[in-house]
């Protein structure tokens, strides 16, 4: 029922934006043409933003091909350094529970183990069926010996598994963040000139045509998602979740934002952002611009003034 009701804001919005004259859903990565029919046959999907796996906020729809195969790939990378990062988060600040496989190395031998982090304790527990047990044996016994004699200054290496594409993972930061922008504005800012770069770089995730660094960055909280504009270093939307910013250019006639925004980070050593004014996450598929076309300049005059006066 939610992918008829999703189609037809779709389609009303096109219909209002002068940009089909038949009831159509336009795919917001690839810019296809779908019916209603397409719903039927499966070539239309529920695309769930974020990631299911990382806890769906809304939903949208976007086509198959753009789904199921591409998008896919790009949210299981998301995943992954997800677990991954709260797993190391928790080591580090000694706070919840987590689990996670991979392999243990102290001195010549590694183990594959699972590692179960509470509230700061590391337990390792051995995989007895895929461990060769010679080596198992050897790293018992030294582990036997570190217990009597203690850990002080004991070198050993985790590694989780799976592991994750770091610039797959990136990629899929800027489709999260690009989709949600979408759900709130609409085709009119997701087809914007300032947005070809992001579109071409989503339909083709291999190729490097955006530089990494400014459309995804670390930050310090995993749960909080938030939508902000930022005012310095460089105006721009920052889309905020799962521990990464992702930057995005705030008017829709800015077509040179990321060579801009490029040269700006370029000569900075330290990347603070300032002047957020924060937009409300959504909870729909919303098109607000496209329904409300006469608000676009109101909403940039609103923004020059209380980012020149903050
Ligand atoms: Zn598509």
């Amino acid at each position: 029922m939610i992918k008829y009701e999703l189609f037809h804001k779709g389609s009303s919005a096109l219909s209002r934006l002068g940009l089909s004259d038949r009831s159509i859903y336009r795919c917001p990565i690839c810019e296809n043409d779908f019916d209603q029919n397409d719903i039927d046959s499966g070539e239309l999907t529920l695309e769930h933003i974020p990631p299911q796996s990382i806890g769906a906020d809304f939903c949208i729809l976007t086509c198959q091909s753009c789904n199921t195969t591409a998008g896919t790939k790009l949210d299981s990378q998301v995943a992954i350094r997800h677990k991954n990062t709260q797993f190391a988060r928790g080591l580090l600040t000694k706070q919840g529970q987590c689990t996670a496989k991979g392999a243990f190395q102290l001195g010549p031998d590694t183990l594959n183990v699972k590692f179960v982090v509470e509230n700061g304790r590391l337990e390792i527990h051995l995989l007895s069926q895929i461990n060769d047990p010679a080596k198992r044996q050897s790293v018992l016994d030294q582990l036997h010996r570190l217990t009597d004699g203690g850990w002080e200054g004991q070198l050993f290496t985790v590694t989780l598994s799976p592991g994750f594409d770091t610039w797959r993972a990136r990629i899929g930061d800027l489709r999260i963040a690009y989709l949600t922008l979408f759900a709130v504005f609409g085709y009119t800012y997701a087809f914007s000139d300032a947005l070809d770069d992001v579109r071409a770089q989503l339909r083709r995730p291999g190729q490097r045509i955006l530089d990494s660094y400014f459309f995804s960055v670390p930050r310090s909280s995993t749960t909080q998602r938030f939508i902000g504009i930022v005012k310095k270093p460089f105006k721009c939307i920052v889309v905020c979740f799962l521990g990464s910013a992702v930057f995005l250019p705030l008017w829709i006639d800015d077509c040179n934002f990321y060579k801009r925004a490029a040269a700006i980070l370029n000569q900075q050593s330290r990347r603070s952002l300032s002047g957020l004014i924060q937009i409300q996450w959504p909870e729909e598929m919303q098109l607000f611009f496209d329904y409300y076309p006469q608000k676009i300049e109101e909403f940039h005059q609103l923004l020059s003034l209380k980012s020149n006066n903050s």
